[in-house]
């Protein structure tokens, strides 16, 4: 098979281009359809290895930490994400329990980890192992990743429960926050750059 890494197809109308290089935060743009081709990354490889670092020690934190804590005549209870889903298994709607599960802990889970293990080999020049499965997994997994909702789902809970008993939010609510916001930022956003930084010097893109 003959790959052609110079050259970009526009997604929407399929008219071909030839690449140029983008400083950070630049777009380049389809001329007949407007469509964006791609996009100049605003963070080099050291910063989004950073951010996905953070991203990890957010995740343990929403996993391990208490996301609400309820008081009630001086009775006092909390649940962590896990107690929630464990919940969800033994209520009448265990059925979607896998989705949720999949959604909110397996797909963040994984996302992290894989941009950790290519960001990882990049840092050093180098593409990792797999590298392009790994690039087209993370591609197929930001539908599923759904951390925002289960944000958005938890903010409603805290606010309907406060009307009948005291509800604090715990340190997994913020950490969720945290884990939400970095993994629009690394896990979302356009990662062909990594292919330049990694191109191999001698063509090894050109095989066949
Ligand atoms: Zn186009």
């Amino acid at each position: 098979m003959k790959t052609y890494p110079y050259l970009i197809a526009c997604e929407h109308c399929d008219t071909v281009y030839q690449r140029f290089a983008v400083t950070s935060g630049e777009v380049a743009r389809c001329r007949r359809c407007s469509a964006v081709l791609y996009r100049g990354s605003l963070l080099d490889v050291d910063r989004w290895l950073a951010l996905t670092v953070a991203a990890a020690i957010a995740f343990v934190i929403t996993n391990v930490c208490p996301v609400i804590r309820i008081s009630f005549h001086g009775l006092h209870n909390e649940a962590t994400l896990w107690d929630a889903t464990a919940a969800l298994v033994h209520s009448s709607a265990s059925p979607i329990a896998a989705l949720v599960v999949f959604s909110i802990i397996i797909a963040p889970l994984l996302q992290i980890a894989l941009l950790g293990w290519v960001l990882g080999f990049a840092r050093a020049g180098r593409r990792a192992p797999g590298f392009s499965q790994v690039l087209r997994l993370l591609i197929k997994l930001r539908p599923w990743c759904m951390v925002e909702v289960c944000m958005l789902g938890t903010l409603v809970a805290v606010i309907k429960l406060s009307s009948v008993v005291q509800v604090l939010p715990g340190a997994g609510i913020w950490g969720m926050a945290v884990l939400m916001m970095l993994l629009g930022l690394i896990a979302n956003r356009d990662m062909r750059w990594l292919w330049e930084l990694t191109a191999q010097p001698h063509g090894n893109e050109v095989r066949g």
